[in-house]
């Protein structure tokens, strides 16, 4: 199987020498090194490459034409992110390839393999940046507007990157020329490993949201500025960050501050402004709500405490997704008959099929993750299960793009 050379290619791209955590960022070089190494990988396989406006990859077998199968992820990483997510789904895509070509299978339906950009959000600060774009659930002016931590537009740093972002936004053609698309991506959270299984499908993406948390006072002196006459932002953010934790357990919820700006950011400074951003999620929507609700009257009742100012903005919001359901029964059959147990599992996390599943059919594989461990470098899955998902998805590609 081709999976381990793939990988091991793959594998040192955007990766911190001392977090050993990948930094891989959209329109960053490390970026570019990872969309360099699928355009060669797809090339070899004779796969044609073509970036949409959007600056997701596309690598056609076949050509382009009405009810393709689509496959893949993205590339991109969180900070220090683990190397599975994402580029899980697109070297198994790969090697899927391989073991089709190897057992002579030539697609009655066009297979398509997808590298979405920012699907993390690391950079810009929306998830599934690229596929949201492409179904035109992102406005484009806004999206070319977003701008990095160091005040780059995305617009700025896709003209760097050789592309016009005044070209970005939806693309019905490509939309609608793509009959399913099946994304395997490695398990975040731990729920096949105490099932034994090895792959998963998934049911549903839980609603999720990030919300933007501006708290404003007056940078002062650490020593000299009285208690009493500070207007000090870090105080209502520590207790809005504790009463997250609260609303989240009081609701059946997960509510995370992950993401801190400090300015001035000096040890000896009483902070002018504290910047956070909450991502919560919730099975339902209404929880969603009902905890962000919370969250935001903890955050004004202590800022009016302590006399700071208090901005709430909504960033990004998905809605709970429903994966295909004829779709998913589909693969169920395909793999049970191939002897291969696939537990239907509900999932936290966002991700391109979500973004997707508004427009057409979707799936979603799961590899199992034997920790459960995500975003982070301790993420992991075994070369046999990742093995197990290329002869999965091959079996899926063979079944959706081949005779009926
Ligand atoms: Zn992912």
């Amino acid at each position: 199987m081709t999976f381990a050379g793939l990988w091991r290619d793959l594998e040192p791209l955007g990766r911190h020498p001392e977090t050993c955590g990948y930094r891989r960022y959209s329109w960053t070089p490390a970026d570019a090194q990872c969309r360099a190494w699928f355009t060669k990988a797809a090339e070899q396989r004779g796969l044609i490459v073509q970036p949409d406006a959007n600056g997701n990859l596309w690598a056609w077998w076949g050509p382009p034409r009405p009810g393709a199968v689509a496959t893949g992820s993205h590339l991109d990483s969180v900070p220090d992110g683990g190397g599975y997510d994402g580029a899980l789904g697109v070297v198994t895509a790969l090697a899927a390839v391989d073991l089709l070509k190897e057992k002579n299978f030539h697609p009655e339906r066009t297979v398509v393999l997808v590298a979405f950009t920012e699907e993390e959000g690391a950079r810009f600060g929306v998830p599934c940046l690229g596929s949201r774009l492409l179904t035109g659930a992102a406005d484009p002016q806004t999206a070319r507007d977003l701008t990095d931590d160091a005040g780059v537009t995305l617009a700025e740093a896709m003209t760097d990157a050789g592309l016009d972002p005044a070209l970005i936004g939806p693309d019905p053609a490509l939309l609608g020329g793509l009959g399913a698309f099946v994304e395997l991506h490695v398990e975040q959270g731990r729920a096949l490993a105490p099932l034994g299984a090895a792959l998963g499908l998934a049911e549903g993406i839980w609603p999720h949201g990030r919300w933007r948390f501006e708290f404003g006072g007056r940078a002062d002196h650490a020593g000299t500025a009285r208690l009493a006459d500070r207007r000090d932002p870090m105080l209502p953010y520590s207790g809005t960050v504790l009463a997250a934790r609260r609303a989240a357990a009081e609701h059946g919820a997960v509510a995370t501050f992950g993401k801190v700006i400090v300015e001035p950011n000096g040890t000896n400074a009483v902070p002018s402004a504290v910047r956070a951003w909450l991502d919560a999620r919730a099975p339902d929507e209404a929880t969603v709500e009902e905890t962000v609700t919370a969250i935001r009257s903890a955050a004004a009742g202590f800022s009016e405490e302590h006399g700071i100012t208090l901005s709430v903005r909504r960033e990004s919001y998905t809605p709970l997704v429903r994966f295909d359901q004829d779709l998913r029964d589909r693969i169920a059959g395909v793999l049970a008959a191939a002897g291969i147990t696939a537990p239907v599992l509900p999932t936290a996390a966002g991700h391109d099929a979500g973004a997707l599943a508004e427009r057409l059919p979707t799936a979603m594989l799961f590899v199992r993750n034997p920790t459960g461990v995500s975003h982070s470098p301790a993420e992991h899955a075994d070369l046999a299960d990742c093995e197990a998902g290329v002869r999965a998805l091959a079996l899926v590609l063979h079944d959706l793009a081949g005779p009926k």
